[in-house]
């Protein structure tokens, strides 16, 4: 059945161009269509990554094709990638918006060896530990993939790992568990820092009583390194059609005849990699399927030397902190501090004062000398957190040619490069991948409070804050 969203038209772009329209700050997935050739958020990684690479402009006129992606960020393009370069199926990738326009072009650019929300020790709990080993090496095969992508293109690289911070005391016994796991089950070599060691070494964030480093961590410039994927995959002869939302969808003939504002895509299979912004309606089985949660970023401007040796900066490598409300930041190579954490629990409040004034506080909390530093840029994005706390690649109903992969957590930058790779396989029929591991043998849960979630997620934040900072 064709599902028709209601959409503001901003008019039929020419043939090659993208008719561009005004970024919406209030966009909310669970109450706004997809968006039609919106404009970028105002973020740091937009200003600095230069021009976007060409694209094939809106769909206008019908279309047919083999392949279908939806959605233009990481997961979509490295699908689109790896189809061309590995089976030489040159995909037709429809975005609603510019090209690589989501959480993609928005996030920390922490590229963690890591997937979904769940630490290694709670996928033993969860798992048993043969299943916990076995996705280990797979998501570490992952990993290994992402930084092979990342050596292709000039992304700003910064490698040294990563560094959870006990943000109290009582976290330090959670991250010694962490490191033992992680050492003594896995074979990491993660170590424990004191307090004097971490900011001996990296920084002095004025919370921390001591981390956990990881080795494996590459921070990276998000959307470089997207619109390297796009470049790649266009040279292959990937087809990008930004201005394009899918605004519903039928079975015709064992494949799928999308709907767009201007033609109809009729594909053989269809993938959604829509992520955090996957509108309600498109199709039944992506609804209700994840929880959108916004997250909220800023960059200060440069900071001198002086101000840096003041503040403890001493390293770019990048941090969270122990919080379920986490922090996230790091000092980005041109010196400029990058902070984030939660936001609104809706679009229509996600301009209000108070959540970048959370995010100065913190900043102010951690580095006092950093209090009241001119902030450049400050965006945010939804977050596709899934109900079980981890990703799917999958085919949700075998009897029916559509796929996704989302449900990543906030851990999406390294991973969405093998969820694609994987996405593709899945589509193409790959055999000798391990189908049977918990990220791919199932579709993701709904919630049967699907409807009120937004009021479940606002006493939950309330309950994480006093178990973060008071109990
Ligand atoms: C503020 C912030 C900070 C983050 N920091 C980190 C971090 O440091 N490390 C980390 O690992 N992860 C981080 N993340 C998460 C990470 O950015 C994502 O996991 C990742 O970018 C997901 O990529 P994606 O391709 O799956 O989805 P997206 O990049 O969100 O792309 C989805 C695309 O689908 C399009 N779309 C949706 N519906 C339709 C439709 N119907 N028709 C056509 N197109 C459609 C959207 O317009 C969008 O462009 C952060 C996220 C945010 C918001």
């Amino acid at each position: 059945m064709d599902t028709q969203m209601s959409f503001q038209p901003v008019g039929p772009a020419p043939a090659g161009r993208t008719a561009i329209s005004a970024y919406n700050p209030a966009y909310d997935p669970l109450v706004s269509p997809p968006g039609r050739g919106q404009d970028y958020a105002p973020t740091y990684w937009v200003a600095t990554a230069g021009e976007p690479p060409e694209d094939d402009g809106p769909v206008n006129g019908d279309i047919d094709a083999d392949v279908v992606i939806v959605g233009s960020g990481f997961t979509g393009l490295s699908a689109a990638l790896t189809l061309a370069r590995d089976f030489g199926v040159k995909a037709v990738v429809l975005e609603a918006n510019r090209a690589v326009w989501g959480c993609t072009s928005r996030n920390g650019g922490q590229g963690q060896n890591a997937s979904g929300r769940l630490y290694r020790s709670q996928w033993i709990a969860r798992w048993g530990l043969a299943t916990a080993k076995r996705l280990d090496a797979e998501i570490r095969e992952g990993f290994e993939y992402w930084k092979s992508l990342v050596a292709q293109v000039d992304c700003d690289a910064q490698p040294g790992g990563h560094l959870y911070t006990a943000h109290r005391q009582k976290k330090m016994a959670f991250l010694e568990n962490e490191a033992r796991v992680m050492r003594e089950v896995f074979g990491y070599d993660a170590r424990m820092l004191s307090r004097e060691e971490l900011r001996e070494r990296y920084v002095y964030d004025r919370e921390a009583v001591g981390a956990m480093h990881e080795p494996d961590g590459v921070g990276v410039h998000p959307l470089k390194l997207a619109y390297g994927y796009m470049r790649q995959a266009r040279a292959l002869g990937v087809r990008i059609h930004p201005g394009s939302p899918v605004l519903g969808w039928r079975a015709e003939n064992g494949g799928v005849r999308l709907q767009t504002p201007n033609g109809y895509v009729r594909a053989r299979r269809v993938a959604f990699a829509t992520g955090g912004y996957t509108a309600q309606g498109v199709n039944r089985l992506l609804d209700n399927r994840i929880m959108p949660v916004l997250s909220n970023s800023l960059v200060t401007r440069v900071l001198t030397p002086a101000e840096r040796d003041a503040a403890g900066l001493k390293s770019t490598v990048f941090i969270t902190d122990t919080r379920t409300l986490r922090f996230y930041y790091r000092l980005l190579p041109d010196g400029r501090m990058q902070i984030g954490s939660r936001s609104a629990l809706r679009g229509a409040d996600a301009q209000h004062p108070r959540h970048l004034a959370l995010l100065r506080e913190g900043l102010a909390r951690k580095f006092p000398t950093l209090a009241g530093v001119d902030v450049d840029y400050s965006w945010w994005g939804w977050v596709d957190v899934s109900h079980d706390m981890m990703p799917r690649v999958t085919q949700p109903d075998p009897a029916q040619p559509v796929y996704y992969a989302f449900g990543y957590g906030g851990n999406g930058v390294a991973f969405s490069a093998h969820a694609g790779k994987r996405l593709a396989q899945r589509m193409m029929g790959k055999d000798g991948v391990a189908w049977d591991l918990p990220i791919y043998d199932s579709p993701l849960p709904g919630h049967m409070f699907a409807p009120f979630r937004r009021l479940g997620q606002g006493l939950l934040y309330r309950w994480y804050y006093l178990r973060d900072e008071v109990l």
